[in-house]
């Protein structure tokens, strides 16, 4: 005779209780909110080219923006390498977008245009890559304001994110705090824009931009 013993193993659903660490707090501090956006954007009905993108974006909790900016991701108007860009950077980071065309000035109460104002520093009557979807300003990191914290590790990170981009994807307009700039220390093969003039124009945020057309 023999005996079968039938083993029963349990299963143990062990809640190890280590859900990634997902840190609750908004990419764009209080009161600037992450954008409203029409339902029908998020359920596809406007499916236009490259929408797919721009909506993964803002459905991405470490991604915020304004509701101008979310306006224009909703609209198509911003280019797809530079949401592409953004998507990179929010794997790893806390970004949030204060302007992408919508809302973006360069003289106070002048609507911009397509060239960059005469009188804006040297960059005067250059493209304005704002006016074309091709530029994001960044005004937050990890929930820290850029003005101030250019040294913060989590504000030169972007920078060392955008570095790590392949140059045919890179952003050929990365400027930022002076300070930001120094630490990181790229030149301008990779996309760094360092005119001092520039640099002092971006104490409180970091622009990323796509000077030519795709
Ligand atoms: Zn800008």
């Amino acid at each position: 005779m023999s005996v079968v013993l039938l083993l029963s193993t349990a299963l143990l659903l062990t809640s190890c209780g280590s859900l990634e660490d997902v840190d609750p707090t908004p990419a764009c501090p209080p009161g600037v909110g992450r954008g409203i956006w029409d339902l029908g954007f998020l359920e596809g009905k406007d499916a236009g080219p490259g929408s797919t993108e721009a909506r993964k974006l803002l459905e991405n909790p470490n991604f915020g923006a304004t509701p101008q900016a979310a306006g224009d991701l909703e609209e198509g108007i911003v280019d797809q390498r530079l949401i592409a860009t953004l998507r990179v950077l929010t794997k790893e980071r806390r970004i949030c977008v204060e302007t992408f065309k919508e809302g973006h000035y360069f003289l106070p109460g002048v609507p911009d245009g397509p060239l960059i104002p005469e009188g804006y520093g040297k960059a005067g009557g250059l493209p304005n890559t704002h006016y074309y979807g091709r530029a994001a300003d960044v005004w937050w990191v990890d929930g820290k304001p850029v003005e101030g914290n250019a040294t913060d590790p989590d504000v030169l990170e972007v920078g060392r994110i955008l570095a790590g981009i392949p140059p045919e994807m890179r952003p050929d307009q990365i400027i930022g705090p002076p300070r930001w700039a120094t630490a990181l220390g790229y030149g301008r093969e990779r996309g760094w824009v360092l005119a001092p003039g520039q640099l002092e124009l971006h104490e409180d945020h970091i622009h990323i931009g796509y000077m030519d057309k795709e």
